[in-house]
């Protein structure tokens, strides 16, 4: 079966943006708005204190608001964390999970993944699910089991019926500027798409592969043009409206 897939460009602007960031968004929005109608779903995630304003103000150029993170439970005695719930009720329709820099700083594992991607679907979001390999294991060959087993215990059956979204990103290229060859990155996204076709059957055609790690206006189009690739998740390079629109614009 053939599926069109279309392409969705997520920004993570991480622990980055005040409110003065609106300024980008409105940046952002005008080029949106004003160019060519973008080929992507274009989706913004920023820090949580702005996210209902950017989910407010980004509406009527198209731009989807997204969380960076949420609890796995619905509420309760969870100082300085947020619900799915919470992030809905704000205006994301997105929230990213098991970003590296989560699993490494704050030691969550593919079960805790798994639970927090579970209560974003419970909850209305669609969650991005970041899996990504280090350096070390792509050096011993070990990349594609690694992020094979990643799949496996973070992804919710409930992704059977409901919208995910993967984002494969290599733990080596995430702020560090390099990337791997377009034959690595082709390599892993046809695997995570068998994969998700064996687990998940058409449902898992459907899903969109991300690519994330040092995505840029530099090497945007090539790297979007990928097999299996449906998109990126863009870190540094989302923080600006021009790099982010050049970014979307390879699409
Ligand atoms: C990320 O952290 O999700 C990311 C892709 O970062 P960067 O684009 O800066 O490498």
């Amino acid at each position: 079966m053939t599926t069109t897939i279309t392409p969705l460009i997520a920004g993570n602007w991480k622990m980055n943006g005040l409110r003065g960031s609106l300024d980008e968004l409105t940046a952002l929005a005008g080029m949106l708005t004003t160019g060519e109608a973008p080929r992507a779903v274009v989706v913004i995630c920023p820090p949580a204190t702005i996210l209902a304003a950017i989910a407010r103000q980004g509406a009527s150029a198209g731009i989807l608001a997204g969380g960076q993170d949420c609890h796995a439970a619905p509420s309760g005695a969870h100082t300085g964390d947020i619900s799915a719930s919470m992030l809905v009720d704000a205006g994301a329709q997105y929230v990213i999970v098991g970003h590296s820099e989560r699993r490494e700083a704050h030691g969550e594992s593919d079960a805790d993944v798994r639970a927090k991607a579970e209560a974003a679907i419970g909850a209305g979001l669609k969650p991005i699910i970041c899996v990504g390999e280090t350096e070390a294991q792509r050096d011993s060959g070990q990349a594609l089991d690694v992020v094979a087993a990643q799949l496996a215990g973070s992804i919710p059956d409930a992704a059977e019926l409901h919208e995910i979204i993967v984002a494969y990103e290599p733990i080596w290229a995430i702020g560090t500027g390099r990337t791997p060859s377009n034959d690595d990155i082709a390599e892993m996204h046809n695997s995570i798409r068998d994969k998700l076709v064996q687990r998940f059957a058409d449902k898992g055609a459907s899903v969109r592969i991300l690519y994330g790690g040092s995505l840029k206006p530099q090497n945007a189009r090539e790297i979007l043009a990928v097999d299996n690739v449906n998109g990126g998740l863009v870190g540094g390079a989302s923080l600006l409206a021009k790099d982010f629109y050049t970014i979307i614009s390879a699409v």
